[in-house]
């Protein structure tokens, strides 16, 4: 841990864990977070959870498990190269979708919409509820008793009002304060993660072709210092040597970029992170608008396509159906979520029965909020 930069997170330093716990003998305290994450049963979940592209689509393409691995993967070499601390990186990667409901964006957004009277739904939110609240593993405790740290970089953002319900964990977005670099870094490694996945798929799905995507700089880029070395290479191979190299580019910047941020800032401590006036890891700005181009080709040719919309609005129609059933009934919820229904709603009332059912679509992956769906509305299905 010695090689550690003296602004990265150190186990000495941490502001610990909910419930105090003896120190682990043979691991660090982030490597012991990283890996109650990967045995917890919402990690698992993860797998048949959409990421863009509904899971049964085929099987190449990406789930929320891949994706959350990928993004590890990304965090866990930048924070190497920035002497930070790579299991925290990896912790709070692997954690930060857990709170995803199925369908990916489309499934949140449903269901953020049916909680609307009752506090909304936030995934970041719920992937803190995940690790804090539902995971049952551990006699003593409910969740997973992660680092303030972790528990601080799973929450990337959320709403003033639930910042002011959450106390400790919620302070840094009522007085603007930044997470760890561990967190931001995180973020990046998200995005970098997804944007070139998602190429990557959305060429795989036929949604785009490389032609298209041609108009992208940051792609263009790169096709042209593929072909010239390989002029007669085509097919997977000329897309996978242009994304691994958009991927390549976009690391190498994040890591320059940081480190002059840091160097120039100066900070000496976890603790002057968080009261920087702003993040200190991020793109230099030429970088970052070749990033923001991808993004833009994104959004107008694969997030939009009308195949990817329609799959949209078939998960929106199965997680609000979901969702009024149990609500008008939640007698329909299996047992262990009824119990759960009961509980919340004699504690906080109709919000709190919303909450139980809200909770228990998240946790659904793909295919079993589709058999759930059609075991409650297809008459001819067996319940
Ligand atoms: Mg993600």
């Amino acid at each position: 841990m010695s090689e550690l930069a003296a602004y990265a997170a150190h186990d000495e330093a941490s502001r610990g864990r909910r419930f105090p716990e003896p120190e682990p003998a043979h691991r660090s305290e982030f490597q012991r977070d990283r890996d109650r994450i990967v045995h917890s049963t919402a990690f698992r979940r993860l797998v048949y959870k959409t990421q863009v592209f509904v899971n049964h689509e085929g099987d190449l393409y990406r789930t929320r498990l891949t994706h959350s691995l990928e993004v590890a993967q990304i965090a866990r070499a930048s924070a190497r190269a920035l002497k930070l601390n790579e299991a925290l990186s990896e912790a709070i990667c692997l954690a930060h979708d857990l709170g995803h409901t199925p369908f990916g964006h489309a499934g949140q957004d449903a269901l953020n919409e049916c909680m609307r009277e009752f506090g909304g739904f936030e995934h970041n939110l719920q992937s803190l509820r995940v690790v804090d609240v539902l995971e049952e593993h551990y006699a003593d405790f409910d969740g997973l008793n992660l680092t303030f740290e972790c528990r601080e970089g799973i929450l990337k953002h959320c709403s003033h009002a639930n910042a002011l319900a959450l106390g400790e964990i919620g302070e840094r977005f009522l007085k603007k304060h930044q997470p760890g670099l561990e967190a931001q870094l995180a973020n990046f490694a998200d995005e970098i993660a997804y944007n070139n996945h998602d190429v990557d798929d959305g060429l795989r799905a036929g949604l785009v072709t490389v032609d298209q995507l041609l108009e992208v700089p940051l792609f263009a880029e790169h096709h042209a210092e593929v072909k010239a070395r390989h002029p007669d290479l085509g097919g997977r191979r000329l897309v996978h040597e242009i994304i691994r190299r958009m991927i390549g580019r976009l690391v190498t910047d994040l890591i320059d970029a940081s480190r002059a941020r840091l160097t120039a800032a100066g900070v000496r401590s976890i603790d002057e992170v968080r009261m920087h006036a702003g993040p200190l890891i991020g793109f230099s700005d030429p970088v970052r608008e070749l990033n923001r181009q991808l993004k833009n080709f994104l959004r107008e040719h694969v997030y939009r396509h009308y195949k990817v919309r329609r799959m949209t609005a078939k998960a929106r129609r199965v997680v609000s159906a979901l969702f009024e059933a149990f609500l008008a009934d939640p007698g329909l919820m299996p047992e262990e979520h009824q119990a759960t229904a009961e509980r919340l709603q004699a504690a906080q009332g109709t919000a709190g029965r919303a909450r139980a059912v809200a909770d228990y679509i998240a946790g659904m992956t793909d295919r079993y909020a589709i058999i759930e769906h059609r075991r409650l509305f297809d008459p001819s299905e067996r319940t």
